[in-house]
């Protein structure tokens, strides 16, 4: 509690000390300017634009309209039921996530957990009859040297838009699989497999759940999550991701 209360403390401090830049090209940020992404960029940032394959939520291309799911989808077996990304993985959102995972720049979960809530009301997404929103956790060794877990960071301001529970302690990540950037494709899903659990003494029967998570690539992570929590009794599990 203290350490995490002194951390919270310095970032403070390091945005008194330092000039504010724009996360994403590092051009340094008006002072009154309130978001913490400047313009530029954030009129860069691909939107994921409908219609949407109905599992993994990428952008359909013309010649698969009328099937309503992406060839990607088709070949291979998906635990989730659905999936729903507001953004595009590649340019500004890329970097962003990147700042945001991996240096420490926690300050981008607020404006980067907007986007996606805007989404959700963008879209009507049905979030009435969900019961809880569980992170996509990481392992404890890798908590241990982010400091904090991204996907939790991106649930919190949704569960409270919401109104619905986050649930961090509901699933369980185990092996230290590699990071899923190092990896092809075809490797993912085997990173991945059996490296989720639900919690003993949780009970999820007929629950309907929302995972969260920064990026939806393979889908091989969200898939293994899912099939976790369906294991212990999920109905339904949907997800979202910022990007995908
Ligand atoms: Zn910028
Ligand atoms: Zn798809």
């Amino acid at each position: 509690m203290i350490n995490f209360m002194l951390r919270s403390l310095l970032r403070g401090l390091k945005g008194i000390i330092y000039p504010k830049t724009c996360p994403s090209c590092k051009a340094k940020l008006k002072e009154a300017e309130e978001e913490l992404i400047c313009k530029r960029c954030c009129s860069q940032i691909k939107i994921n634009l409908p219609p949407f394959c109905v599992l993994c939520g990428r952008h359909l291309e013309k010649e698969n309209f009328n099937k309503n799911i992406c060839p990607g989808c088709v070949r291979r077996k998906l635990h989730f039921d659905r999936a729903f990304s507001p953004c595009v993985y590649e340019g500004v959102t890329k970097k962003l996530i990147h700042e945001f995972k991996y240096k420490g720049k926690n300050i981008l979960a607020r404006p980067l957990s907007r986007i996606m809530i805007n989404f959700i009301k963008e879209y009507n997404i049905p979030l009435d009859f969900l019961d809880l929103i569980i992170p996509v956790p990481l392992d404890n060794a890798r908590l241990r040297e982010r400091e904090f877990n991204q996907s939790e960071e991106l649930g919190i301001p949704i569960a409270r838009e919401f109104n619905k529970e986050i649930a961090s302690k509901v699933l369980l990540r185990h092996r230290r699989t590699k990071s899923q950037v190092e990896l092809k494709d075809n490797q993912r899903a085997l990173n991945v497999a059996g490296s989720f659990s639900v919690n003993k003494g949780i009970n999820l029967n007929k629950k309907n759940l929302l995972l969260i998570d920064d990026v939806l690539t393979t889908g091989s992570t969200s898939s293994e999550a899912a099939r976790a929590l369906k294991n212990a009794g999920a109905q339904t599990v949907f997800v979202l991701t910022l990007a995908n």
